[in-house]
């Protein structure tokens, strides 16, 4: 079975080993590591480790301080995460559709849901492809709004020559399958001096000193432990990054014209970093997407629908007073039609070469 994600930390075991033995297991000097490792990768100032891409999302928004009855403007289209964040730091979420040819917000309907009351924006760089940071900074600035980079997925992606969690503040998620992982963990990347140490000081309880508590914080931190799982990922991450570029571009140079697949697009001026390998099954199929995932799975090719819904389209979500869940015509088409293909490091050429041939094989191209 060729497996939709495969996980390769092997080559932290001696740092990890090192904090074992060292009894220094907790956030130190390892974390610290981590964060000047990614700042640099990133290129802000700043990187704050956290416990996870939640946790990221959480921080970052309760450190804006924002009104009640706040509105953060994200994507129908995402992991439940970046909703679960939203209304963990007690905002308002509203949603603006997004487009057929990055699967992120549309800057049109985001800038149709701004309203007196919106406090940040927070696009999600989906499937390792940024938002269009470009309209979507032009608006943030227009009405004095924060922009909160959901880029959990898109590490090392770029908008114009700037990396993805440098436009606004990053949130990155470092989950097992994510591009770079510590397991569990999270990063938080920005310029801002101040909002860097409000973040420094909410993640370890709100407190400056030693039983100084200068506001209500929270345990968010990293541990040493899973910080040592990611520092060799960063020496290593361009690496990994041009293998997935190579991957999706056999894909997409095997699976061009085959009926009823639509394939994903790098937009001009972005990078991508194909977290996910995305193809839509349109209607004109000879199979539909259920059934093209059943047979390739039957084949040994894994595969993956990332998102079957829209993340306010299940009960709890759809009654709660702070979710403004509206129609989303275009995200919930692709909700249907989404199926995710291997593209990750660990495919050889024989391995990309069977995923094209029984796609095709499947859909009759
Ligand atoms: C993974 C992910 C998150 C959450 O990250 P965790 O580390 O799992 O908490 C948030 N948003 C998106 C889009 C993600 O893919």
């Amino acid at each position: 079975m060729i497996p939709i994600t495969v996980v390769n930390v092997g080559a932290a075991e001696p740092l990890v080993t090192e904090v074992l033995r060292s009894g220094a297991i907790a956030q130190g000097k390892m974390v610290r590591r981590l964060e000047e490792g990614f700042a640099e990768l990133v290129g802000t100032r700043h990187a704050i480790a956290v416990s996870n891409g939640t946790t990221a999302l959480v921080a970052t928004l309760q450190a804006l301080d924002l009104p009640a009855g706040a509105e953060v403007i994200t994507s129908p289209f995402t992991f439940v995460a970046t909703l679960n964040a939203i209304l963990e730091a007690g905002a308002v979420a509203r949603f603006a559709d997004i487009r057929e040819d990055d699967f992120c917000v549309d800057p049109d309907a985001v800038e149709a849901a701004v309203t007196a009351r919106t406090g940040a924006l927070l696009p999600v760089h989906l499937y390792g492809q940024t938002a269009d940071l470009g309209r979507l900074t032009e608006l943030a600035d227009r009405h004095g709004i924060a922009l909160v980079e959901d880029a959990a997925q898109a590490i090392g992606a770029d908008f114009a020559g700037r990396q993805a969690g440098s436009v606004g503040i990053g949130c990155f998620s470092l989950y097992a399958t994510k591009n770079l992982t510590t397991a569990e963990g999270g990063m938080i990347t920005c310029d801002d001096d101040e909002l860097a140490d409000r973040l420094r000081v909410l993640r370890n309880q709100g407190m400056r000193g030693k039983y100084e508590y200068e506001t209500v914080g929270h345990n968010y931190r990293m541990t040493d432990l899973h910080a040592a799982v990611g520092i060799p990922q960063l020496a290593s991450i361009a690496e990994l990054t041009t293998a997935r570029r190579a991957n999706a571009a056999a894909l997409s140079a095997g699976l061009a014209g085959t009926p009823g697949l639509a394939l994903p697009a790098t937009l001009p001026g972005r990078g991508h970093v194909w977290h996910q390998y995305t193809v839509r099954v349109t209607p004109d199929a000879t199979v539909d997407r259920a059934e093209l995932a059943a047979k390739l799975a039957e084949r040994g090719v894994g595969t993956g629908i990332y998102y079957p819904r829209l993340v306010f389209d299940y009960p709890c979500y759809q009654r709660h007073p702070r979710v403004m869940a509206e129609s989303m015509p275009v995200a919930e088409a692709i909700a249907r039609q989404a199926l995710s293909l291997p593209v990750h490091p660990a495919l050889d050429k024989s391995d990309v070469d069977k995923i094209v041939h029984e796609v095709r094989d499947i859909l009759g191209g």
